[in-house]
């Protein structure tokens, strides 16, 4: 029989796994990393509007920017709704303060010192920082400055990279992790010089190539998986070549 932990150890629950746009599918991108001390949202696509099923906005939050597309930060908006009583950390790379100055503010929304809740911004240089859990950054291959994330807490690695082509970085990020979350905005064979992005084959790559302990893909393009049963199918396709493989869903929650 299982014994109730004392420690709740560490969930992640993938709030808003489409990119690009909301479909019946699911939100645009973003994702819940909870652990005992903290609340971890990665991005603010639609998604991140459901957060507060699944927090109780007592803990410390803080969210992580991979880049500012749309897809990723248009959630932003609905930060005024949330009751994070001790305070939000909102992390990016270099130059988050400017862009979330361009991007949360009248007339589109209100701005980020009148929502009801303390707001920092702190903004990461590639490498390890302490935060105060431990978190690695580095950049991914897409057309606009995009961060990759690498989380060490209560002695568990969850690597975030999404969106990205087939990259070293990914791979340092990634290594000897528990849970590598990354992109599968590509169909299996599918390839996008031009604009990069992962199909699951190229998401198994960087997890192989990392010795990753188990996959979950996200960032499902909206346009290229149009069903949930599309993305189901890739479970069945890939899970013999990488075991435990975690096909996301908006509201699927997975014990780390
Ligand atoms: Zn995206
Ligand atoms: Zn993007």
């Amino acid at each position: 029989m299982r014994k109730e932990c004392q420690s709740p150890g560490m969930q992640v629950t993938f709030l808003g796994t489409n990119g690009w746009y909301d479909s019946s599918t699911g939100n645009t991108v973003s994702a819940l990393i909870s652990v005992r001390d903290y609340d971890i949202i990665l991005d603010a696509g639609n998604g991140i509007a459901k957060a507060d099923r699944y927090i109780t906005q007592d803990k410390p939050v803080f969210l992580f920017l991979s880049h500012f597309h749309l897809d990723h930060t248009e959630g932003l908006h609905v930060l005024v709704k949330f009751r994070f009583r001790k305070g939000l950390t909102i992390c990016g790379g270099i130059g988050t303060t400017a862009n979330l100055a361009g991007l949360v503010r009248e007339p589109y929304t209100v701005p980020l010192d009148q929502v009801p809740f303390a707001v920092t911004v702190t903004e990461l240089a590639d490498g390890l920082h302490e935060l105060p859990f431990r978190v690695t950054c580095l950049p991914l291959v897409h057309p606009v400055p995009c961060m990759g994330y690498r989380f060490e807490i209560d002695g568990k690695v969850v690597t975030y990279c999404t969106d990205t082509g087939i990259c070293e970085n990914a791979v340092t990020l990634a290594r000897d992790a528990d849970l590598l979350i990354t992109e599968c905005g590509l169909k299996p064979g599918q390839k996008s010089p031009d604009w990069p992005h992962l199909s699951p084959e190229d998401a198994i790559h960087i997890a192989k190539a990392a010795k990753a302990r188990r996959l979950a893909l996200m960032h499902f393009g909206a346009e290229v998986y149009k069903t949930i049963a599309e993305r189901r199918a890739l479970k069945e396709q890939f899970e013999a070549e990488c075991p435990g493989l975690v096909v996301s869903e908006d509201g699927m929650t997975i014990d780390v």
